[in-house]
This record gives C-alpha cells, sequence and structure tokens, in this order.
C-alpha cells in the first residue's frame, strides 16, 4: 500500500500499539480496504480467456501500432468484481444518504424513471433511424417539450443542448444571432457577482466581454446599479434566479424592463427552477432565454461529470435562432424532425447546432416519466417541499452558523451561512471534513464568492424530517466545536478510509503515473 489509511498506519506492517482500532488487514469492519489495481493486478493473470489475434492482418495503425507488452494489470473475474466493488463502498452516493450540495440538487431519483429509460424502445433506437421507426422516442421529446414551454410560460424550447453550461451557450449564441440579425454589435454581457461561474465563461467564450453587477446588501443584484449601466453597448444580462444566495430576484421583471428598453436580452440561468416550478412562469417576467437542469430540477441522476439535459426555453423574440435540429408534430400526430435537409425556407435564422443529434435521449425519458408521475400539482409540491426544507435547514441552524441573508426573509430552495462566528483557524473546510466522519457528504463549500466561507445547503424536496434531523444535530455539534475554537476539527476526517490530502500539492503537483507514488513507498 502506497497511501496511509485512516490510522496512519500501513496495512500489512505490525500493527502499532496503542491504535486500538487498527487491524493485520487493514479492514475495519465493513470498510474494506482496497489497493489499486496496479498493485494488486499482474500482467499473467486474466479473466477471460481469448484466441489469438492473427498476426497476418496488415495493421492500419503504421508506425504507431505498439511494438512492446502492453502492461495492463490483469484480475480473475471474482477479483475484478470485488476491486470495483469494494471502491464503489468508499464512495457516497443519493442512495446512501442526504447530500446536501446547494446549487447542485442532488435529489433522489424515482426508480420509475430508470424503469422507463430502459424500455427497449427508448434505450436501444439508434439516432440514424429512420424517423418512422421511432415515433415513440419522438414523441417524448415532443412531449416533454410541450410540458417544459407550458411550465415556463415561453415560446419554444431548444432540447438539444446537453448540459446546463452547454443550454447557456446555446441561449447567447441565440442573442448573439438576434443581435447580428439586427444589424448590431453590441459587446458586453453585465453579470451579476453572485452568479455561478459557468455564467461569464460562457459570455466570455461567445465573444461577449463581461461586466460584473454588484449584490445589494439583501444578497439581490442591485438594481440600480445595473440600470446605471445600460446603454447601446449592452447585449444582455445574465441572471440566476433563484440565485446562488438562495434567494429570489424580485426585480427581475423590472430588470427585463430596464434591458428590453434599452434593447438588450434577458438571459435567466434557470438552474435552480427547481424551486419555483409550478409557482412561476419564467415567461411572466419577460425572460428571453432560460436553460432548466433536467438533471436537477426534474431528477435523473448526475454527478461525476454527466450525464446532463439543459433545454433553454426561448421568448418568442429569440425563437427564430434556435438551432437545429427539432421535432415537428403534424396534424396527423406524426412527428418529423426539422433538420438542415428538411428546414427548407422555414427557420432560416438559426444559428445552427449544438449537438450532433436529438439531445439526451435517455435524460429526456427519466425527466418526462417525473413530470407525469408528479402532475402539475406535484410539481408545484416539489417547490413547496424544496423551499420548506431549505428554511427549516435555515432556522434551524441560523443561531451557530452566520447566516449572511436570513434577515432578507425565507430563502428558496438552499440556505446559505457562512464561517464569521467560527472561531479564528478554524475554517469551513474543517466544518466539511467534519461532516464526512458523521457519515455525511459535506455542503457546498466557498460558493457563492460574495460571502466569507460560504457553505450552502441545498436538502431538495426529497428529505424526511427525520434526515433533516440528523443531519441538523450533526451540524450544530460540528458548529459548537468550530465556534469555540476546538483544534481537533482540522485532523478531520478520522473515520474516513483516508485521512486529509494536501489539497494544495494534489492540485500543484499531480501525480498521474501509479509508479511513481509506489516508489515513494
Ligand atoms: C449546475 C448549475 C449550472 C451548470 O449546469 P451544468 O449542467 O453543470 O453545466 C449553471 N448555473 C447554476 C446556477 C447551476 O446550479
Amino acid at each position: 500500500m502506497n497511501v496511509m489509511n485512516a490510522s496512519g498506519w500501513k496495512p500489512g506492517t505490525p500493527v502499532p500499539a496503542g491504535d486500538e482500532s487498527a487491524t493485520v488487514s487493514g479492514n475495519r469492519g465493513l470498510m474494506l480496504e482496497e489497493p489499486l489495481i496496479f498493485e494488486i493486478g499482474t500482467t499473467e493473470t486474466t479473466g477471460v480467456d481469448l484466441p489469438e489475434p492473427a498476426t497476418d492482418r496488415v495493421s492500419r495503425l503504421g508506425r504507431h501500432a505498439r511494438t512492446g507488452a502492453i502492461g495492463l494489470p490483469g484480475l480473475s473475474e471474482p477479483e475484478t468484481v470485488r476491486h470495483y466493488t469494494r471502491l464503489s463502498r468508499q464512495n457516497y452516493a443519493i442512495d446512501c444518504g442526504i447530500f446536501p450540495l446547494g446549487s447542485c440538487t442532488m435529489k433522489h431519483n424515482p426508480r420509475l424513471n430508470e424503469k422507463v429509460a430502459r424500455m427497449p424502445g427508448f434505450a436501444d433506437v439508434h439516432p440514424l433511424q429512420p424517423a418512422d421507426t421511432v415515433q415513440g422516442a419522438l414523441a417524448v421529446i415532443d412531449e416533454l417539450a410541450v410540458w417544459l414551454i407550458k411550465l415556463t410560460g415561453m415560446h419554444s424550447v431548444a432540447m438539444t443542448p446537453k448540459a446546463g453550461a452547454h443550454g447557456e451557450l446555446c441561449g447567447i449564441l441565440c442573442i448573439k444571432a438576434a443581435l447580428q440579425a439586427r444589424g448590431e454589435d453590441r459587446r458586453v454581457i453585465l453579470v451579476p457577482e453572485s452568479a455561478h461561474g459557468t455564467n461569464p465563461a460562457t459570455a466570455a467564450f461567445a465573444g461577449f466581454a463581461v461586466e460584473g453587477i454588484p449584490a445589494d446588501a439583501d444578497g439581490r443584484v442591485d438594481l440600480a446599479a445595473l440600470t446605471a449601466r445600460l446603454g447601446p453597448d449592452v447585449a444582455g444580462v445574465m441572471i440566476t434566479n433563484p440565485n446562488t444566495c438562495g434567494l429570489f430576484e424580485r426585480d427581475m421583471k423590472a430588470i427585463s424592463d430596464a434591458v428590453h428598453a434599452v434593447g438588450g436580452y434577458v438571459y435567466c440561468d434557470g438552474a435552480n427552477f427547481n424551486a419555483i416550478v409550478g409557482r412561476v412562469r419564467p415567461g411572466d417576467l419577460g425572460i428571453d432565454a432560460m436553460h432548466i437542469n433536467l438533471h436537477k430540477t426534474f431528477s435523473t441522476p448526475h454527478g461525476g461529470g454527466g450525464p446532463g439535459s439543459g433545454p433553454v426555453v426561448l421568448s418568442e423574440a429569440l425563437s427564430p435562432y434556435a438551432p437545429l435540429p427539432f421535432t415537428e408534430r403534424q396534424g396527423d400526430g406524426h412527428i418529423t424532425l426539422v433538420e438542415e435537409e428538411t428546414v427548407g425556407d422555414r427557420h432560416p435564422h438559426s444559428f445552427g447546432r449544438m449537438s450532433a443529434f436529438h439531445g439526451q435521449m435517455g435524460m429526456f425519458t427519466r425527466a418526462l416519466t417525473y413530470i407525469l408521475s408528479h402532475g402539475a400539482d406535484g410539481l408545484r409540491q416539489v417547490a413547496e417541499d424544496a423551499v420548506l426544507n431549505a428554511n427549516y435547514m435555515l432556522r434551524s441552524l441560523e443561531d451557530l452558523l452566520d447566516a449572511p441573508f436570513a434577515a432578507s426573509g425565507p430563502c428558496m430552495h438552499e440556505a446559505l451561512f457562512s464561517d464569521a462566528n467560527f472561531a479564528k483557524g478554524v475554517s469551513t473546510l474543517d466544518v466539511a471534513k467534519a461532516l464526512i466522519d458523521e457519515g455525511f457528504h459535506p455542503m457546498t463549500m466557498y460558493f457563492p464568492l460574495v460571502v466569507h466561507g460560504a457553505m450552502l445547503v441545498e436538502p431538495t424536496e426529497c428529505e424526511s424530517k427525520a434526515t433533516l434531523d440528523q443531519f441538523i444535530a450533526s451540524m450544530r455539534a460540528i458548529a459548537e466545536r468550530a465556534n469555540a475554537g476546538d483544534d481537533s476539527l482540522h485532523a478531520a476526517p478520522l473515520l474516513a478510509p483516508r485521512r486529509r490530502v494536501d489539497e494544495t500539492a494534489a492540485a500543484r503537483k499531480p501525480r498521474l503515473v501509479w509508479r511513481e507514488v509506489a516508489e515513494l513507498g
């Protein structure tokens, strides 16, 4: 073993005296040690018996063909199964417990969604199949599109973007195309200080200059500062609503009206739509484009980088620029795909394509299943319960943890805390690590940037009061230690498979080759 286990002792070496929790195997009850596959596998072992490949074929790899042995470690089948099963048990998952990552909306993914997504008619179709043979799959895309338009009160929806950030790019490219069609070269996109990092990144990627707008003391966009900056060079604004402080932007309609008055467009980051679905229609707030994270608001599992789906709802003004392809339901119920070859002169201003095919089919089936099983009333209750749970969290912790905007009224779907009450030397990181010992995934840390040492807790509507109370009890105990300056917090986590890593060294000098690590012993 090249990395010390929880007790700081290496498996296979004598158990240190005085560490009662150390074992000879390195396992601790159900918490099983697992070395890297490179350390346990050998090139001589394999779980399969394949015939030798024919050697008389001409290689098409030319001088790139491998000449030496491949050197990959092999294991027998049971060893392989155990290796990955043991590793998976060292991970935390929404199926294990509450996952309070603010802004990420880690909600339960109903098993019904999975069942539907795996139906062969959805799971086994190919995007190049003739449309006549996949009418059911196209109907799912079309019906989901109708729901998204109705729920948001918008004019149209682009279904193809594959994540929230991809949806942002789609919306901003629509704005760019609309400005080009007007023959205007507006260069500036205004983004509030509390914006999700993807917003300024998207605007910059699309070639705009990004300018920040300050927040007011309440944690909302400073309307006066925003209107003061508006002018003929402003292409638009990107506003997250509810914002990343967990607050509803009450001035959204006034912001939209002011931006429209100077000829700009309003992009709304709708990743947090789960807080208002069924209660507020962004179309009524004057929004021109908004992405919806199907993988957040409408469940579907995500994390570790995917999969996602970020359809973008568009106002009438931006709809002509929407990307291809899209579905079109004919009078007889038949659904056709509008693509470059079939678009004719019906959609001449499309800015192009966001993806090769029609979007994330597996996410569409899961999201539509979620929507249909909840119904309109159920979706409204999703938003209400998400907000209720977050406020329960906020009010149960605000006497111990500083809650910078608690006086601004109820929060939306997430509760924001800061490190202001912690004794000197204790950090948000210490609290997060102590939560790992308590068996919880930590909350979002150090985001949003407008608050020092931020802790953003999003319980979602899925958690029961009993679960919330367990989390709150742990959080209260840790907060008391943090406020009292308990130095032992720096040592957390004590009970996890691995102790605290040197995060600076890990970021600055990542060791990506296992052999080097092994040699360090
Ligand atoms: C999650 C999130 C995004 C980005 O969504 P991805 O699907 O991860 O690209 C953008 N804005 C906000 C507010 C978010 O919470």
